[in-house]
């Protein structure tokens, strides 16, 4: 069988051209019951710092590519210089930097209008995004028919719910968390995210400050297990 021969039959849709619905004519196509016959849906997937989140958000981008349809990939302060998805194991795509400013929808129409098809979005790092980008994630879902896969932290350094994450635990249609485990110094698995300032975790700062996971940076991020990162004990190379 080929690729092609694979393809949901969703992809058949044509292009959206200019003055038509935004969700052309997939969102009119029901089944029998009433329901649509595709229905986008925003998927929420969320780990601590390390875990692989870019590495999945990549291999997704990758599959759909597979199957005959076309995404966009966006980002925002990966750890990388360039508007790219960096990942710990070497992999890394370009990408389209996420501003304040910039509203997703307008990404997405921009595209169409210059003929490019958009499927469905990935967005990595969105614990970074803002609420009004989360909020056109979901308008993109309900009104333009392109799913929305987003990636990222749920925790910021002090265990609390970054903003878009949490608005994407109230929104997304699904939320799965990451299956590969980060373990703790101490084997039992890891789920928080310390910030290590001179060699001590810190609680107190501003919620996002970039820093590396490597032992030499000036603000480094340690994934701890909950009963080590309360207690603040890096463990015996910490
Ligand atoms: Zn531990």
């Amino acid at each position: 069988m080929t690729d092609d021969a694979a393809a949901p039959i969703c992809l058949a849709r044509p292009l959206p051209g200019p003055g038509d619905d935004p969700a052309g004519g997939c969102a009119a196509a029901r089944a029998v019951d009433g329901r649509p016959l595709h229905a986008a849906a925003l998927k929420f997937f969320w780990g601590p710092m390390d875990c692989g989140k870019s590495t999945m958000a990549l291999q997704m981008n990758y599959n759909h590519a597979r199957q005959g349809r076309r995404g966009l990939v966006t980002t925002r302060i990966d750890r990388s210089l360039g508007p790219q998805v960096t990942t710990r194991i070497g992999l890394a795509h370009s990408a389209i930097e996420v501003t304040d400013d910039l509203d997703l929808r307008d990404l997405v129409r921009d595209a169409w209008a210059e003929g490019v098809r958009v499927d469905y979005l990935i967005c990595d790092e969105a614990s970074f995004y803002n609420l009004e980008h989360v909020e056109q994630m979901a308008d993109l879902v309900d009104n333009f028919d392109v799913d929305v896969y987003a990636f990222g932290l749920a925790t910021d350094f002090r265990s609390c719910l970054f903003p878009a994450a949490q608005r994407l635990f109230e929104l997304a249609d699904e939320v799965a968390r990451i299956q590969v485990e980060v373990l703790c110094w101490c084997g039992r698995e890891g789920l928080l995210n310390a910030r290590v300032v001179e060699g001590r975790v810190v609680r107190e700062g501003e919620q996002v400050v970039i820093g590396d996971t490597v032992d030499t940076a000036d603000v480094r991020y340690q994934v701890l297990c909950r009963r080590h990162y309360r207690s603040g004990d890096l463990g015996p190379r910490g």
